[in-house]
């Protein structure tokens, strides 16, 4: 299944109307995809948005009478929302995405350029804390390059430099494969004392050069930076100081 598939099931999905399997491939699918974890959560907050603001009123006796209903139950123990049916949602799922795209195009005219760079240190961010919580920050722990760079061999269609810089101070502790995209990219594992760096690379679709360009974002220090082909983004709570020598390193180390 790919993310169409799973995006079609997602109203079913958040009505509860999967069956295990299904709904167990797709909490696993949303553990890792930003794309489809973002919809369901917008899906959510819809309804309960819309569940919020609906006015609630109990029936009126006469006509519970009419309709042959037992006497409305205690409102406090047994109170019934109201939840939006999937067309009342997809309507309004058409309406969010309109209100959605004017605010995005909006947000985009004043910083063209960095629209995308923007969106990947967003995920770049994502998939670090994501490393970092569910620990799972390494699929093959290794301080051995060696290891790490044939293990990535038949998981992803590109080789990824896998640098040793355990002599200057920054020692690999491994590599997994991660997901920022529609496809799984390498992501590198390096440690500072007890500060964990992810480095997140894959092929880039524009293969200029650029040197390192820094940006922060929720706390976190990120490196962004092209070459030979390929796209580096790093990531760590790390000082800047240490991670700009860090990238300097990094770079010194990565050939064509
Ligand atoms: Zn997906």
């Amino acid at each position: 299944m790919n993310c169409r598939d799973f995006q079609q099931l997602l109203q079913p999905y958040s009505d509860g109307e999967l069956d295990l399997v299904r709904q167990l491939e797709m909490e696993e699918h949303l553990a890792g995809c930003l794309d489809c974890e973002e919809q369901e959560r917008n899906l959510r907050s819809m309804r309960t948005g819309l569940a919020a603001a609906m006015p609630y009123y109990p029936a009126p006796d006469s006509l519970r009478a009419k309709l042959q209903l037992a006497p409305p139950p205690s409102p406090t123990v047994t109170r019934r929302r109201w939840r939006p049916s999937g067309q009342q949602l997809s309507i309004a799922a058409g309406i969010m995405l309109v209100v959605g795209a004017a605010a995005t195009i909006g947000m985009l005219v004043p910083r063209s350029g960095t629209g995308a760079d923007d969106r990947f240190a967003e995920r770049v961010v994502a998939g670090h804390v994501r490393s970092l919580q569910a620990e799972h920050l390494m699929d093959v722990p290794s301080s051995d390059r060696h290891t790490v760079k044939p293990w990535f061999r038949g998981k992803i269609d590109f080789s990824p430099q896998v640098p040793d810089l355990a002599q200057q101070g920054y020692p690999l502790t491994g590599g997994r494969l991660d997901y920022l995209t529609d496809r799984p990219v390498a992501a590198l594992v390096y440690h500072r004392r007890l500060h964990a760096i992810n480095v997140f690379t894959w092929p880039a679709a524009d293969k200029t050069a650029t040197p390192a360009r820094a940006s922060d974002r929720q706390g976190f220090h990120l490196r962004h930076w092209q070459r030979f082909g390929m796209t580096y983004w790093t990531v760590s709570d790390l000082n800047d100081q240490e991670l700009d020598e860090f990238v300097r390193l990094f770079q010194e180390q990565t050939a064509e």
